[in-house]
């Protein structure tokens, strides 16, 4: 080993050697090759712009870290980030965090092998474990269900019924952009589905749906749930009952997709009601699609209950094996539903909790936060103040619940929400009026110390604007 600089960085082979005279020990030693190449490439980037060449023993000893770093399970999960947006189903931090018998039994069927497609009594080939299926029809009265990787892939799968080149008729002011780009006619585009615009944006009445059907250019209606934004005015939508007379009266079908759904009433929490997977199939859809990360409050999942000759041609299909999920997800997808059947989702399901949830306690831990932060950091400019937290995630679009927060007078809102977002305690906060403001809804209560330690740490605004 030298410390001499060399003008060059070394070559593959001679890093390595130095790294494994330094003793590091793997049963595969390609892998260090590729951590060695990630190692020198970085190195010459470094040179390229002028950098002083780095001694060959560190870019060893950086090799050894990236080899460590390998082992680091916290680097192998995105990083962890306390919630204060208020924002329930927040798709860019992953939606729903799971109830704890998810988690777990997502992990024992990690752990080890499984009856997940064979036959107990025969020992042969048999069907797919379907506990997570069977709660699905206790749930919502269908006479059978599927579950797929995630509610875009179940409507990609369950358009793909109309046929390849057949057509499905969808309402014009159904034709919406579900989030990330993806966008209903594309959709169905891929699947190789004809789309055929009915009623305007609007407006769609059930009579509008008929022409096409009566001629027979359409086996499929698909219905969207307009479930990222809200029409309000001269609008109206054409009633699900009467749609679906007229689709059975021309031999077509109902596929609905509800989005997020909900298998508790919204409306008993003070939000609008969100249908339920339930009552759309007592309305007459013959297929209903929904996530199992909004609302369900569990894994990423598409949820599909509905009429089983139906049921069994998506099975069939050679895209359902593209979109099947994982053990442990169905695992964790039976878990979740396993709660609602016992009636204790508002107990044990973690979003539910936190819709649950009144604004008095919200605020009896603000009181306390303020208190710490006055004691423990002499910050005695805060406030407790009520916000609105919305639910999110393409559900109950521009519903909210009423929350409390506690509010930080700041120097810069932008560098303190930075400041926040990183470090071992990321905290996500809300912006307002140029004050920091932490949303206590989707806290969880053992995380308020960490609030007040983090909120002890930001620039307070100079003496002039207070
Ligand atoms: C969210 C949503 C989807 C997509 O569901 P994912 O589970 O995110 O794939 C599809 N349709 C509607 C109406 C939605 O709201």
């Amino acid at each position: 080993m030298t410390d001499v600089p060399a003008a060059r960085p070394p070559s593959v082979d001679r890093l390595l050697s130095i790294v494994l005279a330094n003793g590091v020990e793997v049963s595969e030693p390609d892998a260090l090759t590729g951590l060695a190449r990630d190692v020198l490439a970085e190195e010459r980037r470094r040179l390229a712009v002028g950098a002083p060449p780095t001694p060959e023993g560190d870019l060893a000893e950086a090799v050894e870290d990236r080899l460590a770093d390998l082992d680091d399970p916290l680097l192998t999960i995105p990083p962890h980030v306390i919630n204060a947006t208020g924002v329930l189903l927040h798709t860019n931090l992953g939606r729903a965090p799971w109830p704890r018998a998810a988690r777990l039994a997502a992990v024992a069927a990690g752990r080890s092998y499984g009856y997940l497609e064979l036959d107990e009594a025969t020992g042969r080939r048999g069907a797919r474990f379907r506990a997570a299926e069977d709660h699905l029809v206790a749930l919502t009265g269908a006479e059978d269900a599927v579950v797929v990787s995630n509610n875009a892939a179940a409507l990609a799968l369950a358009v793909g019924l109309a046929g390849r080149r057949g057509s499905a008729v969808v309402s014009r002011g159904e034709l919406i952009e579900i989030g990330g780009g993806v966008r209903i006619p594309e959709v169905l585009g891929r699947a190789g589905v004809r789309l055929i615009e009915v009623g305007t944006t609007n407006r769609t009445r059930a009579a509008d749906f008929e022409p096409p059907l009566a001629a027979g250019q359409a086996r499929v209606v698909l219905r969207v749930h307009p479930s990222n934004f809200a029409v309000s005015g001269f609008a109206e939508s054409a009633d699900l009952a009467e749609v679906a007379e007229i689709a059975h009266r021309h031999g077509a079908i109902v596929i609905d997709d509800l989005g997020s759904g909900a298998l508790l009433d919204t409306a008993s929490f003070g939000l609008a009601h969100e249908p339920t997977p339930a009552e759309r199939l007592a309305l007459g859809a013959d297929l209903v699609l929904f996530s199992g990360d909004k609302l369900i409050g569990g894994p990423q999942a598409g949820l599909i209950v509905g009429r089983r000759d139906l049921v069994a041609r998506l099975r069939r299909d050679p895209l359902a094996r593209a979109v099947r999920p994982d053990k442990a997800i169905l695992a964790g997808v039976a878990a979740t539903l396993a709660i609602y059947r016992a009636g204790r989702a508002v107990d044990d399901i973690p979003i539910w909790q936190m819709i649950a949830l009144g604004a008095e306690p919200l605020r009896v831990r603000a009181e306390w936060i303020l208190g710490q932060a006055a004691s423990v950091a002499g910050r005695t400019d805060l406030s407790v103040v009520d916000v609105d937290s919305p639910v999110g995630g393409g559900s109950l679009p521009g519903q909210v619940l009423p929350s409390v927060g506690v509010s930080v007078p700041v120097a810069s809102a932008m560098r303190a929400a930075a400041a926040l977002r990183s470090g071992p305690d990321r905290i996500l906060a809300r912006i307002v009026d140029g004050a920091i403001v932490l949303d206590l809804r989707t806290v969880p209560p053992f995380h308020d110390g960490t609030i007040v330690r983090r909120i002890g740490g930001l620039t307070k605004p100079p003496k002039a604007s207070r």
